[in-house]
């Protein structure tokens, strides 16, 4: 699937070089065209292999919206003209897809963002999707509530949302800012090969998935989830099937960017590796499992021919709302915004009575 790529904010900038530059070094020619925004200068100079725009100079001057998300809608609404002429050009008749990528805990990605794919949808007729990251249990309550906020704008605005939960992609014990690093790889490794699956791979033969069916199985809208396992290939075919049923279980019950995410309305079972070891049958038996499994009446199935020594799974969950895991991080996120908000009204309470007169 040809998609271009804006990223908002630091941690969506991160994100998408590091998907436009594994796209590079894989030669897939998935990514079409890759464009940083924020109101952060630092954060846009410290990336080398993407466009960059400013936003919000006139505001912030360079500085960064620090966690403001509504700041960071304020300066995007204001910018949008110059965001989308940057644009201009970059996303070339051939993109089937737009995404739009931010870390939804900040300020700039978590507020710009959804303004951004509002816009993104009056100009362009192809899909708009946002791939989202969502703040570890840890991170603190004003992450959560400027998620939360994002998050439900930008599932009003974008035809469908990824969500990579930070909690989700790194080792037991490591923590989340040291783990970024390790989240980002992954992200860029998975995203990256769903993108790819689309492509036809020079000099490893025809891919059989079609970017309709990754569009297909993203149409039910809302929450999308990614999941990932791989396992060394073996000689013998009847192990390949049973190394297929494997990553596929692993891919979807401890592997997904969202866990307890298992239920879907749609979703797109890829079995990647080289092609004589994709076996047939075990394709099919996990692609029915997969049915099973989700709930799902529409499970779509392919392979993506590889140069690799291993096979590996990736599932796509299209309209996987009602896991245990948004419903409990939508649950913090309210309780932080009504922490903010209770708050707020006693530091105003305690002028109340306060004999001076407000300037206005
Ligand atoms: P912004 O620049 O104002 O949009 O803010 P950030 O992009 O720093 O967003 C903060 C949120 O994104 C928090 O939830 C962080 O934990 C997360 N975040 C920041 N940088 C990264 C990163 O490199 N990778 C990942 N996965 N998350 C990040």
């Amino acid at each position: 699937m040809k998609v271009a790529l804006l990223g908002v904010g630091q941690a969506g900038g991160k994100i998408t070089e590091r998907l436009a530059r594994f796209d590079a070094d894989m030669g897939f020619g998935a990514v079409q065209g890759a464009l940083a925004v924020n109101s952060a200068k630092p954060d846009l100079k410290s990336l080398e292999f993407v466009d960059t725009q400013l936003i919000g100079a006139d505001r912030v001057n360079g500085h960064g919206v620090g966690g403001d998300n509504e700041l960071g809608t304020e300066v995007m609404q204001s910018d949008i003209q110059q965001v989308l002429g940057a644009l201009d050009g970059r996303v070339t008749s051939k993109a089937e897809a737009i995404f739009v990528v931010a870390g939804l805990g900040g300020g700039t990605g978590s507020g710009g963002a959804p303004v951004l794919v509002h816009h993104l949808q009056q100009v362009y007729d192809v899909p708009v999707y946002a791939l989202g990251v969502l703040p570890g249990r840890n991170e603190g309550a004003l992450y959560q509530a400027n998620a939360g906020r994002s998050l439900k704008t930008l599932l009003r605005e974008a035809d469908a949302t990824l969500l990579i939960d930070n909690d989700a992609w790194h080792e037991q014990g490591e923590s989340v800012e040291g783990a970024f690093e390790t989240i980002n790889d992954r992200i860029a490794r998975r995203v990256g090969l769903l993108f790819a699956s689309g492509e036809a791979v020079e000099g490893v033969g025809e891919s059989v998935v079609d970017s309709s069916e990754v569009i297909n199985t993203l149409r039910a809208g809302g929450v999308a989830a990614l999941g990932y396992a791989s396992e060394v290939a073996s000689e013998d075919s009847a192990e390949n099937i049973r190394t297929t049923m494997s990553v596929s279980r692993q891919a979807l019950l401890t592997g997904t960017s969202l866990p307890d995410a298992t239920t879907a309305e749609a979703a797109l079972l890829v079995i990647a590796g080289q092609s004589d070891a994709i076996p047939r049958k075990g394709v099919e038996r996990a692609r029915r499992w997969l049915e099973d499994e989700t709930g799902s009446m529409q499970v779509r199935g392919g392979d993506f021919p590889l140069d690799s020594d291993r096979l590996g799974a990736l599932v796509l969950l299209g309209g996987a709302e009602r896991s245990d895991r948004i419903e409990a991080f939508m649950d913090r996120a309210r309780e932080a915004k009504q922490a903010q908000e209770t708050e707020s009204t006693d530091h105003a309470d305690a002028f109340a009575d306060d004999r001076l007169e407000n300037l206005f």
